[in-house]
């Protein structure tokens, strides 16, 4: 086991990996921009080492003065959380070149899943079913066009580097394509230097499910079965539950099979999700991430699991332990994402925090880094506190987070917890009846 890991990254999700690594007796390092001097991460950790200036450019994905906060503290492993540096196959190479252990998958796996196009012809040739669209990288406008005929519209073009909701657009008509078209590839080029897309049909009322999977350097492969994150808003997740409303344990049963025997064939290993878009009782594979995921607590608590530590033993070459009749599932988990943001206009507001109170109480976690008095930086994520809730059933789930919302204070900057208290008394999210489209819906509605 490693003696002592360098995090890098920050707020809530460096704290997280810092907890588990105390829980271990793991001593951290922690990184920090100079915009991060005050945050709760670097007063945490057993040391902590300034990278460079508040742009993350010149400091959380900075690999040089990352890697030189390695050599100077003797970590032995980078823990690289989500965003940020966390699927970069060239940072997880030249960690592993300096001697270090990257907790994660192998950079082959990060860079195949990287690029969607080669993820989705893996997944097809390994037996997992997908979106129906084209067979790879697009190379014309006559092709897509003559895609879309064969799919039928409405289509989606997707680049093939793309994240966090970028390089996507939906055609609703053949009229449409040319500029779908035209629009992916240019923003495809200036946000991820590539303009590669391919075509998708656009699904009019899929769920975003997801399957969480962790897998040992032996070949041994196991899932905790799915989260529900349909409720999001220009595709970025805001609210997500464990397990989904729509499935049943057979069907989770049968895709985690599919999942795990692929993934156990690829030699996949640590931590990975597989998402899907789930329709009319069918699962198609969209991508893969190779790290954890944010809202990966909701898994954690149904399953009972904690995945940060799972995922350092195995990455110090430790086997799984348990096979997957080991894995059960009890109760029902909720995650309330807090951004600090305007609840209406979504426009992101920094400041400081004048009072800070979490919720707690029977089945309530919060993970967050703030702080009364704590500065929410421009620079970074609204992401500022997570919310999670886990009860006996879903119903009381629901009735949990509602009251644990209402005892939340944060004071002195914009929060959305007033969204996340209308999403919980909606009706139609109470019966679970909601797809990917649900919440633009909702948020478009006077209220
Ligand atoms: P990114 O990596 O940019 O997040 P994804 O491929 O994961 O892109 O898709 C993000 C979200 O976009 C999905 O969760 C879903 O809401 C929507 N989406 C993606 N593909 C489709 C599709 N074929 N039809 C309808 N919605 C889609």
């Amino acid at each position: 086991m490693f003696s002592k890991i360098l995090i890098a990254n920050r707020g809530e999700i460096a704290l997280r990996i810092l907890r588990a690594c105390r829980e271990l007796g793991i001593k951290t390092v922690a990184v920090h921009s100079t915009a991060d001097e005050d945050a709760m991460h670097v007063r945490l950790a057993d040391e902590a080492v300034c990278i460079g200036p508040p742009a993350s450019r010149d400091s959380y994905l900075n690999v040089a003065a990352i890697l030189s906060a390695a050599t100077i503290t003797g970590a032995e492993a980078i823990h690289p959380g989500y965003g940020f540096l966390s699927e970069n196959a060239d940072f997880a190479e030249t960690v592993e070149a300096h001697g270090l252990t990257f907790i994660g998958p192998t950079a082959e796996h990060i860079r195949m899943m990287g690029d969607k196009i080669t993820a989705k012809t893996t997944m097809q040739m390994l037996g997992v079913p997908l979106v129906p669209g084209s067979d790879g990288e697009l190379t014309s406008l006559e092709e897509a066009r003559e895609v879309a005929d064969k799919v039928g519209y409405p289509v989606l073009i997707k680049a093939a580097a793309g994240g966090g909701g970028r390089g996507m657009k939906v055609a609703q008509t053949a009229d449409d394509l040319e500029d779908a078209w035209k629009m992916a590839r240019a923003e495809a080029r200036a946000a991820f230097g590539n303009d590669a897309v391919y075509l998708e049909k656009y699904m009019d009322r899929p769920r975003h499910i997801e399957l969480q999977i962790l897998g040992d350097n032996y070949g041994n492969v196991v899932h905790f079965g799915e989260r529900d994150c349909s409720l999001q808003r220009r595709h970025q997740k805001l609210l997500e539950e464990a397990g989904s409303p729509a499935l049943t344990p057979e069907q989770r049963d049968a895709i985690g099979q599919t999942a795990t025997q692929a993934l156990s064939k690829m030699g996949y290993r640590n931590a990975g999700t597989l998402e899907f878009l789930y329709q009319d009782g069918q699962f198609c594979f969209i991508e893969m991430n190779t790290r954890l995921q944010v809202e990966h607590p909701v898994t954690e608590m149904v399953c009972d699991v904690d995945l940060v530590r799972e995922q350092i033993r195995l990455a110090a070459g430790e086997q799984l332990g348990y096979t997957q009749k080991d894995i059960s599932f009890s109760g029902h988990a909720i995650e309330c994402r807090i951004n600090a943001e305007d609840p209406d206009s979504f426009t992101p507001c920094p400041g400081t925090v004048a009072v800070y109170h979490p919720p707690g109480g029977l089945g309530v976690r919060v993970d967050s880094a703030l702080y009364t008095g704590y500065r929410v930086p421009p620079f970074y994520d609204s992401m500022i506190a997570k919310l999670i809730v886990h009860a006996p059933t879903r119903e009381q789930a629901i009735a949990r987070m509602q009251r644990a919302l209402d005892e939340f204070v944060v004071e002195g900057i914009k929060t959305v917890i007033p969204l996340h208290r209308r999403i919980l008394e909606d009706p139609e999210f109470q019966k679970g009846d909601y797809t990917i489209h649900w919440l633009e819906q909702f948020t478009a509605k006077p209220h």
